[in-house]
């Protein structure tokens, strides 16, 4: 086609927030071993594959007609694997599902952020918190971590207190340091952000299945602006799938509902779902090989030399490199080894993920060959 090769996304009238910004980009690269995003090693058990093409071929013979806009049944299920999982019982009208704990979070970010409104969270954290709230209008506040990668409670209050966010983001575990958050902090996190505002506390469980520590579920219970925020893309291995779902006080379910767009969960997606969650059992038992190769990696790299953020996911924070030059150029010798790993852009760190024995047996040879090539 014939088009003028010379216009680029800023000559276009796109808001000025957006203008010369770069889109969320984990490099998709194809190397033999790909430990950089996060996901599930493990591909889906055959009959789980099977139950999906049932169901889903159940679900096609209604496409014709929109999907159950509410996705009750889905609901029901999740809050039953919750209840049963989260040490609190939580009900369908607890629970809201969307395509990824993304459009959960941004769904929270168009009800309670939006322009003229701001967002904190915690750097290092998920760096998509900061881009949904721009793709929101919502201001980003970039509140402080301590030098360990925990919260630390005062500087964070002080932030709340000072700048009186509408929401307010604790990422347990987070990404990409790996460091869970305690029930004590979120509280007096949630009490400082009520006494500045009142503003929505969301806690991003992405990762809790791979966690040491319990879910911070029951702290729902009484507190109408605590949100958790859960995915089926990690511990159920189904990053494909794109399912996340959330658990508050029903207010926050009828609120958001008032941004969702009619329909966004298609039949197809709620039918792979309800099917991923019949096979919940074996899906954990993953969960629990990949606990025990995240603490080899940690166990292992200490062991190479290396300095290693203590981890509750399914990922493991390693260096230190000399700044981001050197984190930079450590991700490249990695890389051509065979292995790719992910430059979060933390000065000096890098971030695996765990992968099956084999894949991890690779990565552990990679660092080792370059710690002896930088010694
Ligand atoms: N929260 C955190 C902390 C994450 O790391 C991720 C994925 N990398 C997500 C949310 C979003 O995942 P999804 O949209 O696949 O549920």
């Amino acid at each position: 086609s014939t088009y003028d090769k010379t216009v680029g996304i800023d000559d276009l009238p796109i808001r000025d927030e957006l203008k010369g910004k770069s889109p969320y980009g984990a490099p998709q690269l194809d190397v033999p071993v790909q430990l950089n995003t996060n996901e599930n090693p493990y591909p889906l058990p055959e009959p789980l594959v099977a139950r999906i093409a049932e169901r889903v071929a159940e679900a096609a013979r209604g496409l014709n007609r929109y999907p159950d806009r509410d996705a009750v049944e889905l609901r029901t299920e999740l809050a039953a694997y919750l209840t049963r999982t989260g040490g609190h019982p939580v009900g369908v009208e607890n629970v809201w599902a969307a395509n990824g704990s993304n459009e959960v979070l941004q769904q929270l970010l168009q009800t309670f952020g939006g322009p003229g409104r701001t967002a904190i969270g915690f750097e290092p954290s998920y760096s998509m918190h900061a881009l949904i709230a721009r793709g929101t209008g919502t201001g980003w506040i970039s509140g402080p971590r301590a030098e360990d990668f925990t919260i630390d409670v005062a500087a964070a209050r002080r932030a709340i207190a000072e700048n009186r966010p509408d929401v307010v983001f604790v990422t347990s575990p987070n990404n990409p340091t790996g460091t869970a958050v305690t029930a004590e902090t979120v509280l007096a996190l949630y009490e400082a952000a009520q006494a500045a505002k009142p503003s929505l506390v969301v806690v991003d469980e992405a990762y809790v299945e791979f966690s040491h520590r319990a879910s911070l579920l029951p702290l729902i219970e009484g507190r109408p602006n605590l949100v958790i925020s859960r995915t089926m893309s990690k511990a159920f291995g189904a990053a494909g799938l794109r399912l996340g779902y959330l658990a508050a006080h029903p207010a926050v379910v009828d609120a958001v509902q008032l941004v969702r767009l009619p329909y966004h969960l298609s039949a197809v997606t709620q039918a792979t779902a309800l099917a991923a969650l019949e096979h919940t059992d074996t899906l954990l038992g993953y969960v629990e090989q990949l606990k025990t190769e995240r603490d080899r990696l940690v166990a292992e790299l200490r062991a190479i030399g290396y300095e290693v953020t203590d981890s509750d996911a399914n990922f493991v924070q390693f260096g230190r490199f000399d700044g981001a030059a050197g984190s930079h150029e450590a991700w490249r010798k990695i890389l051509d080894r065979g292995v790719l790993v992910r430059d979060n852009g933390v000065p000096g760190w890098l971030r695996v993920t765990a992968g099956t024995p084999e894949e991890n047996d690779a990565f552990l040879e990679a660092v080792r060959a370059l710690k002896k090539e930088q010694q």
